[in-house]
């Protein structure tokens, strides 16, 4: 998911369409926005689908007035039990005897199941099925005398991965958990300030990029400035590697590096690790693309648009009848005929999941005539499923817990599939020494199948590590 929030802005709802707008890849499920307004008080819209078909609309931005303002998108993740429903749409709002408060969650809360039975027992009403709502249940039962107080005793008690973007009437908070698993940034837009999931959001504002939040810190701004607390036990953090290699849009800057860069990298060290005769480089578009290129340019071979992905193409795209859906990849790629025939090509992709992607690409790469095809992926195989945000499938459906590599090789039926190691992955995020085993730098529970944070609910549910 993504979240965007600015306070100190005429209409800054309008400022947080825009930066939602922006992180609109982190989520196209649904989007929502709340507002405050000193004569008309707290206003909220949310909406299925993307931010352009909504929240450009004069008609509902007048809804929503006041110079502060957070927002969300969403796209749901392991913890969730069928399709979105409106009411699970964030932000979610809570009315405290200290006044309203509203929040929104990007991550996951791994003791979600346990938080919500003994709130339930206990009295709460809850409206979602969201494991995010929890937080502003444990806001409610907290004796502390303030929003941001009340906002650090709910999230002792919350586990797992979080970047919470908060606002009170006049209050913008920002909140990442002790890990710092999920990315949170600070901007300066005009006397403002913004938070953000990431820096091209800051960018489409005009907002100034000052600063990362820190892993396990929590800001509280107002229009004279920002305060920072620490309020939870200090830890190594454990950023999620996988922001870099996919999740994040490759123009924005994390920890520091342009993930552009570091996407570049993992391709140059995909090249040295597991070179390969071909005489095309092709990208899996979009997602493989910064990562085709290091590789075309460590390599010295071509690099070519051997597959041209068609832009108007939503990942929510409705897919009506049994024939439009077994047309499956063919709707949002296509194979440019005139650059592959008679190549050996190598195909360079971010990640196989359950493998489809890459099967039906190749055999649409061979149709046009293709000599060889030689896959190449710039994340390690993903074994593991992710508890912490990102939406992987449960792990009997990855098709790297279930076969070795020559087995997916096989599988897949390419020349050569390679993926880049996970010591080489690290490197490419510029960890000289690559992985320490004994204190990693990052989450890579996907690859590494070692959870920083126990899974309590998915053990519950008998998931076994
Ligand atoms: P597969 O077909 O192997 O299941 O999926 C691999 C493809 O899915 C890759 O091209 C990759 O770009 C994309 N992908 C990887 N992780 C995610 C994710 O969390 N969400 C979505 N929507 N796509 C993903
Ligand atoms: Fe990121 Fe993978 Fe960790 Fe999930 S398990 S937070 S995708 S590194
Ligand atoms: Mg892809």
């Amino acid at each position: 998911c993504g979240v965007f929030g600015v306070v100190g802005v005429a209409d800054a709802a309008n400022f947080v369409a825009l930066g939602l707008h922006a992180l609109q890849h982190r989520g196209q499920e649904a989007g929502g926005i709340v507002s405050h307004d000193a004569t008309l008080g707290f206003n909220s819209a949310r909406r299925f689908g993307y931010v352009r078909d909504n929240f450009t609309k004069a008609s509902l931005m007048e809804t929503l007035p006041g110079p502060i303002a957070i927002g969300h998108v969403r796209y749901s993740t392991s913890g969730s039990k069928g399709p979105t429903q409106i009411r699970d749409v964030q932000p979610f709002f809570g009315e405290f005897s200290m006044g309203g408060a509203a929040i929104a969650h990007n991550g996951n809360i791994t003791n979600a199941n346990a938080l919500r039975r003994e709130l339930i027992e206990r009295g709460s009403i809850f409206q979602s099925s969201s494991d995010s709502e929890c937080i502003i249940h444990l806001m409610a039962r907290s004796l502390q005398q303030n929003i941001p107080e009340r906002m650090k005793d709910a999230l002792r008690r919350v586990e797992g991965a979080f970047s919470v973007v908060a606002m009170t009437r006049t209050k913008l908070i920002g909140v990442r958990d002790p890990l710092g698993v999920r990315p949170l940034v600070l901007g300066r837009v005009g006397e403002g300030w913004a938070l953000s999931s990431e820096t091209c959001a800051l960018d489409i504002i005009g907002a100034e990029f000052v600063r990362e939040i820190e892993p396990g810190e929590m800001v509280v701004i107002t229009e004279k400035g920002v305060e920072s607390y620490q309020p939870f036990d200090r830890k190594p953090s454990r950023f999620c590697i996988f922001e870099h290699v996919y999740f994040s849009r490759p123009d924005s800057i994390l920890g520091g590096r342009s993930v552009y860069e570091t996407r570049e990298a993992i391709g140059r060290g995909l090249a040295r690790e597991s070179a390969v005769d071909a005489d095309l480089v092709c990208p899996v578009p979009d997602s493989g693309t910064p990562a085709a290129i290091g590789f075309a340019l460590e390599s010295g071979i071509p690099f070519g648009m051997g597959i041209v992905r068609n832009q108007y193409m939503g990942r929510t795209f409705i897919e009506p009848t049994e024939q439009i859906r077994n047309m499956g990849v063919r709707l949002k790629l296509n194979v440019n005929r005139a650059l592959i025939r008679g190549k050996r090509v190598v195909l360079v992709d971010d990640s196989v999941v359950r493998g489809t992607t890459s099967r039906k690409i190749k055999d649409m790469i061979l149709d046009a005539g293709a000599k060889e095809v030689h896959f190449r992926i710039a994340s390690p195989p993903t074994a593991w499923p992710c508890f912490y945000g990102v939406d992987t499938p449960e792990r009997d459906k990855l098709l790297a817990a279930q076969m070795t590599e020559d087995e997916m090789c096989a599988h897949l039926g390419v020349d050569s599939l390679r993926f880049i190691s996970l010591d080489g992955l690290y490197k490419a995020v510029g960890e000289a020494g690559g992985r320490d085993p004994a204190a990693p730098r990052y989450c890579d529970a996907c690859f590494s199948g070692e959870y920083p944070v126990k899974p309590s609910d998915m053990i519950e549910r008998g998931f076994a590590l």
